[in-house]
Protein backbone atom coordinates (compact mmCIF):
# COMPACT_ATOMS: atom_id res chain seq x y z
CA UNK A 1 0.00 0.00 0.00
CA UNK A 2 1.43 3.40 -0.86
CA UNK A 3 1.69 6.01 1.52
CA UNK A 4 -0.57 8.52 -0.51
CA UNK A 5 -3.21 5.99 0.00
CA UNK A 6 -2.97 5.24 3.28
CA UNK A 7 -2.94 8.61 3.70
CA UNK A 8 -6.04 9.12 2.00
CA UNK A 9 -7.37 6.35 4.57
CA UNK A 10 -6.75 8.19 7.27
CA UNK A 11 -8.53 11.16 5.68
CA UNK A 12 -11.51 9.02 5.63
CA UNK A 13 -11.49 7.79 9.11
CA UNK A 14 -11.02 11.53 10.43
CA UNK A 15 -13.54 13.06 8.34
CA UNK A 16 -16.14 9.96 8.87
CA UNK A 17 -15.26 11.09 12.70
CA UNK A 18 -15.95 14.71 12.23
CA UNK A 19 -19.14 14.11 10.09
CA UNK A 20 -20.54 11.78 12.50
CA UNK A 21 -19.11 12.24 15.64
CA UNK A 22 -19.77 8.96 18.04
CA UNK A 23 -21.04 9.45 21.71
CA UNK A 24 -22.31 13.71 21.15
CA UNK A 25 -24.74 13.67 23.34
CA UNK A 26 -24.54 15.68 26.82
CA UNK A 27 -25.47 13.05 29.57
CA UNK A 28 -27.75 14.30 32.05
CA UNK A 29 -27.12 11.99 34.77
CA UNK A 30 -23.29 12.35 34.23
CA UNK A 31 -21.26 12.65 37.78
CA UNK A 32 -18.28 13.46 36.08
CA UNK A 33 -17.55 16.66 33.88
CA UNK A 34 -14.81 18.88 31.99
CA UNK A 35 -14.99 21.87 29.57
CA UNK A 36 -11.80 21.84 27.62
CA UNK A 37 -10.80 24.55 25.01
CA UNK A 38 -7.74 25.23 22.43
CA UNK A 39 -7.93 29.25 22.09
CA UNK A 40 -5.41 28.71 19.35
CA UNK A 41 -7.54 27.41 16.72
CA UNK A 42 -11.12 28.09 18.50
CA UNK A 43 -11.73 24.88 19.36
CA UNK A 44 -13.89 23.36 22.18
CA UNK A 45 -14.97 20.02 24.06
CA UNK A 46 -17.64 19.65 26.43
CA UNK A 47 -17.65 16.22 27.98
CA UNK A 48 -19.85 14.53 30.25
CA UNK A 49 -19.42 11.12 31.84
CA UNK A 50 -21.40 8.36 34.35
CA UNK A 51 -18.41 6.51 36.47
CA UNK A 52 -19.69 3.23 38.36
CA UNK A 53 -17.47 2.16 40.55
CA UNK A 54 -14.22 2.16 38.85
CA UNK A 55 -15.69 1.96 35.41
CA UNK A 56 -17.03 4.52 32.59
CA UNK A 57 -20.23 3.20 32.18
CA UNK A 58 -21.03 6.24 29.77
CA UNK A 59 -19.36 9.24 28.16
CA UNK A 60 -20.44 11.81 26.27
CA UNK A 61 -18.97 14.77 24.07
CA UNK A 62 -20.16 18.04 22.62
CA UNK A 63 -17.84 21.04 20.57
CA UNK A 64 -17.12 22.47 18.38
CA UNK A 65 -13.87 23.47 15.71
CA UNK A 66 -11.64 21.64 13.60
CA UNK A 67 -11.72 17.94 11.96
CA UNK A 68 -8.83 16.88 13.63
CA UNK A 69 -10.01 18.06 17.82
CA UNK A 70 -13.87 16.78 17.17
CA UNK A 71 -12.81 13.41 15.37
CA UNK A 72 -10.11 13.04 18.19
CA UNK A 73 -12.53 13.36 20.83
CA UNK A 74 -15.21 11.12 19.19
CA UNK A 75 -12.36 8.20 18.88
CA UNK A 76 -11.55 8.85 22.47
CA UNK A 77 -15.70 8.34 23.44
CA UNK A 78 -15.13 4.91 21.66
CA UNK A 79 -12.20 4.00 22.93
CA UNK A 80 -13.05 4.92 26.83
CA UNK A 81 -16.39 4.13 27.05
CA UNK A 82 -16.73 0.58 29.17
CA UNK A 83 -13.16 1.14 29.85
CA UNK A 84 -11.88 1.27 34.13
CA UNK A 85 -10.67 4.23 34.90
CA UNK A 86 -7.22 3.32 35.03
CA UNK A 87 -7.24 1.91 31.41
CA UNK A 88 -8.72 5.26 30.13
CA UNK A 89 -5.71 7.16 31.74
CA UNK A 90 -3.71 4.89 30.11
CA UNK A 91 -5.27 5.53 26.89
CA UNK A 92 -4.18 8.94 27.52
CA UNK A 93 -0.65 8.28 27.94
CA UNK A 94 -0.73 6.12 25.22
CA UNK A 95 -2.32 9.39 23.59
CA UNK A 96 0.35 11.72 24.35
CA UNK A 97 3.46 9.23 23.89
CA UNK A 98 2.08 9.09 19.83
CA UNK A 99 1.87 12.74 19.72
CA UNK A 100 5.53 13.57 21.22
CA UNK A 101 7.08 9.95 19.31
CA UNK A 102 5.14 10.06 16.44
CA UNK A 103 5.41 6.07 16.59
CA UNK A 104 2.36 3.92 16.78
CA UNK A 105 1.11 2.81 20.23
CA UNK A 106 -0.31 -0.08 19.39
CA UNK A 107 -1.77 0.19 22.24
CA UNK A 108 -5.25 -2.10 22.50
CA UNK A 109 -8.37 -0.49 21.31
CA UNK A 110 -6.26 2.15 19.21
CA UNK A 111 -7.28 0.99 15.70
CA UNK A 112 -8.86 4.03 14.52
CA UNK A 113 -7.28 6.32 17.09
CA UNK A 114 -3.49 5.26 15.24
CA UNK A 115 -4.89 7.55 12.16
CA UNK A 116 -3.91 10.38 13.99
CA UNK A 117 -0.52 9.51 13.64
CA UNK A 118 0.24 11.90 11.24
CA UNK A 119 -1.25 15.04 12.85
CA UNK A 120 1.75 14.26 15.14
CA UNK A 121 4.66 16.18 12.79
CA UNK A 122 2.37 19.32 13.00
CA UNK A 123 2.50 21.03 16.62
CA UNK A 124 0.16 23.39 16.28
CA UNK A 125 -2.55 20.47 15.60
CA UNK A 126 -1.08 18.64 17.89
CA UNK A 127 -3.16 20.66 20.34
CA UNK A 128 -6.30 20.03 18.67
CA UNK A 129 -5.68 16.24 18.77
CA UNK A 130 -4.92 16.27 22.00
CA UNK A 131 -7.82 18.06 23.56
CA UNK A 132 -10.67 15.99 24.21
CA UNK A 133 -8.51 13.30 25.80
CA UNK A 134 -6.78 16.44 28.10
CA UNK A 135 -10.41 17.18 28.89
CA UNK A 136 -10.97 13.16 29.56
CA UNK A 137 -8.32 13.41 32.01
CA UNK A 138 -9.86 16.94 33.45
CA UNK A 139 -13.72 14.98 33.66
CA UNK A 140 -12.31 11.87 35.07
CA UNK A 141 -10.26 13.89 38.36
CA UNK A 142 -13.62 15.77 38.60
CA UNK A 143 -15.49 12.70 40.31
CA UNK A 144 -17.35 13.48 43.62
CA UNK A 145 -20.36 12.53 43.21
CA UNK A 146 -22.15 15.73 42.33
CA UNK A 147 -24.40 15.36 39.41
CA UNK A 148 -23.77 17.35 36.23
CA UNK A 149 -26.82 19.74 35.69
CA UNK A 150 -27.17 20.54 32.00
CA UNK A 151 -29.51 23.61 30.58
ZN1 LIG B 1 -8.17 22.64 15.92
Amino acid sequence: MSNDLLDDLYRELILDHYKQPRNNVTLPAANCAADGSNPLCGDQIQITLTLTGEKVEQIGFTGSGCAISQASASMMTEFVQGQSVIDALDGIAAFQTMMTTSAPTNAVGFDDIDALIGVSKFPARVKCASLGWKTLEQALSTNNGVEVTTE
